[in-house]
């Protein structure tokens, strides 16, 4: 259901005109906006860095990892799902992955910034997309799934984000996140992304607990690749002058095969349900109580 961002009714209806109030939400840049406001602030993230990670993710094994391990979950959790949410789906790339692996899902895009949903606009085929603060939901009993993929660790409130997925979701309804893991990960890639923290698995669970989640699976990924990532992380703890934000992300060639090939044994632990206690993110699925 629908939920007015002017006077918080509760609607069912395939438009979005408050039956209530009569308030419509604005378009901007030529997508519904629930948070118009917001629309062009760049704090948080840079707006030049859809158009650098458009190009990046395609080829990036992280990127590609992370998406097959969402649809994983998708599989396993939410068989029966009819509709999906992402929040903060950037320039579309998960979103893609999504589709394709699930061509009767209904899916949803948002974002804050509307310039990212033009970069997601050219690569999903036929997902809504909206700008919407994730703080400020406009949906109630919505969602089967809601996915925020690296997106809470970017915002002050995230309790009050989750809580704005539990609402969104349907009863039976859950929700699958990933959030960079170990404090003693954060390097100076963490505050150039504009993270506001590493989580460890004991504060999210505790977090999503408060707000109403039964947290059915949580895992670590990036676990036999952490010795590489820590020792990178370990050099740019500090910011240097020649720090190179899309090094880790433009890595190329044989290495960049190699570490698919690794992050594919690591999905199938996964897979098998082999605890990983360590690694670079952490893998939740959650359901609503
Ligand atoms: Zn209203």
């Amino acid at each position: 259901m629908k939920r007015c961002s002017n006077c918080k009714h509760v609607f069912d209806s395939a438009d979005w005109t408050c039956p209530d109030c009569g308030y419509s939400p604005a378009i901007v840049d030529g997508f519904t906006s629930f948070s118009p406001l917001n629309a062009h602030k760049s704090e948080g993230f840079e707006e030049q860095f859809y158009a650098q990670m458009f190009d990046l993710e395609a080829g990036n094994f992280w990127f590609k990892s992370r998406s097959k391990l969402i649809n994983l979950m998708i599989n396993k959790y939410f068989p029966e799902a009819k509709n999906m949410l992402e929040i903060g789906c950037g320039s579309g790339y998960v979103l893609r992955t999504i589709e394709k692996a699930y061509p009767g899902l209904s899916l949803s895009g948002s974002e804050i910034f509307s310039k990212g949903l033009s970069f997601a606009a050219k690569r999903v085929q036929k997902a809504t997309l909206f700008q919407m603060d994730a703080q400020e939901m406009p949906f109630e009993a919505e969602f089967d799934v809601i996915g925020a993929f690296d997106v809470i660790e970017h915002i002050d409130e995230d309790r009050r984000v989750l809580a704005e997925m539990r609402r969104a979701v349907r009863i039976d309804g859950g929700i699958i996140l990933t959030v960079p893991q170990h404090k003693w990960l954060w390097s100076y890639a963490d505050e150039y992304a504009h993270h506001k923290r590493r989580y460890t698995a004991n504060e999210l669970r505790e977090i999503l607990e408060k707000v109403g989640f039964r947290v059915i699976r949580m895992t670590s990924f990036v676990t036999l690749l952490l010795p590489i990532m820590y020792l990178s992380r370990l050099r740019n703890r500090k910011a240097r002058p020649d720090y190179d934000d899309t090094a880790e992300l433009s890595i190329g060639g044989f290495i960049s095969y190699a570490m698919e090939r690794v992050m594919d044994v690591e999905r199938q632990l996964i897979k098998c349900e082999v605890p990983l206690h360590a690694g670079g993110s952490l893998l939740v699925v959650a359901k609503r109580v």
